[in-house]
């Protein structure tokens, strides 16, 4: 499914004194089976742009489309979008619930596929927490608040991906989460994409995770996208990046430290062939 916005608009409280412009006409293009990150200042729309995937915040302004489901359309089948459309939502462990961890996980099943038998529900509950790589029957009846953070972040994850969505989005999923933990939750994103779920999108305030995982990304800034390309385009506009208020990845920060030097390194920033390239400069260096 292919995700289309064009001059998406949003406003919170409109007619209201506290009314907010989140989104002045968001345009975007994310196709079926990319790795798609978004990155953008605190308050420039990202959660506001995500919540209008899944219909969670219905359409107001411009133009919405997620594969063939037209969000403009009233008459969008929005609880079918939706368990096509899985979404992890900003420190997901908050929004856990049940008494279980199976309770918890089964519970989006349950919303989505009255056409399950328990036993399949069962099955499928199993194969979601083995996906996020925890032990089911060791966790399975424990409290979810009995868990370290990472862990309820994973069966958090658990619940939204049991309904096998074709497009997950995950808003900021490795915030908070120590550098393992980061990579665990990367890593899980990779084993499943490809798979029944063809698109990822998901929001990170962390350069080198863009840069190493990315097919493209998009930048948000003040309520629009002022660039949407591949990693190796973005980062290679470093200076406007960094005057928007953004970080950088480590391998743009020592490339425009090597220019300096007079040292020109032409990389897509990902660190194995950043390396690659500099290991190049200096074999050539060497040579001469
Ligand atoms: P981001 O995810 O990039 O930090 P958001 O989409 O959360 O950005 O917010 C965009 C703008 O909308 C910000 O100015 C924010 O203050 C405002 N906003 C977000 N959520 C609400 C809300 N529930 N009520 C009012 N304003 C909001
Ligand atoms: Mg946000």
């Amino acid at each position: 499914m292919r995700i289309l916005a064009k001059g998406l608009t949003y406003t919170y409280n409109p007619k209201s004194p506290f009314a907010s412009q989140a989104l002045k006409g968001v345009d975007i293009s994310i196709d079926e089976g990319e790795f798609f990150g978004i990155i953008g200042h605190t308050g420039s729309g990202k959660s506001t742009f995500l919540q209008h995937l899944n219909a969670l915040i219905r359409l107001t302004g411009g133009f919405l489309k997620v594969g063939e489901y037209d969000l403009s359309d009233k008459k969008c089948n929005f609880l079918e979008l939706r368990s096509k459309v899985g979404m992890v939502f900003q420190y997901p462990e908050y929004q856990l619930f049940a008494e279980t961890v199976e309770k918890d996980v089964m519970f989006g099943l349950k919303n989505f596929r009255k056409d399950m038998s328990d036993e399949e529900m069962k099955a499928a509950v199993k194969e979601a927490i083995e996906t996020v790589d925890l032990d089911y029957e060791e966790i399975k009846d424990k409290s979810p608040f009995e868990l370290s953070g990472g862990q309820k972040r994973r069966v958090a994850i658990a619940g939204v991906i049991v309904t096998k969505p074709e497009v997950l989005i995950l808003d900021e999923p490795a915030a908070g989460l120590d550098p393992l933990g980061k990579k665990e939750i990367m890593d899980l994103l990779h084993a499943i994409h490809g798979g029944w779920c063809k698109t990822i999108v998901f929001v990170s305030h962390d350069m080198d995770e863009i840069a190493e995982n990315c097919t493209r990304a998009a930048v948000f800034s003040d309520g629009r996208v002022v660039m949407e390309d591949t990693p190796a385009e973005i980062f290679k506009r470093s200076d406007e990046l960094i005057s928007l208020g953004l970080d950088i990845p480590v391998t743009a920060k020592c490339a425009r430290i090597l220019k300096e030097r007079g040292i020109e390194i032409e990389t897509d920033f990902t660190s194995e062939d950043f390396i690659a390239k500099v290991l190049a400069a200096y074999a050539a260096k060497a040579g001469a």
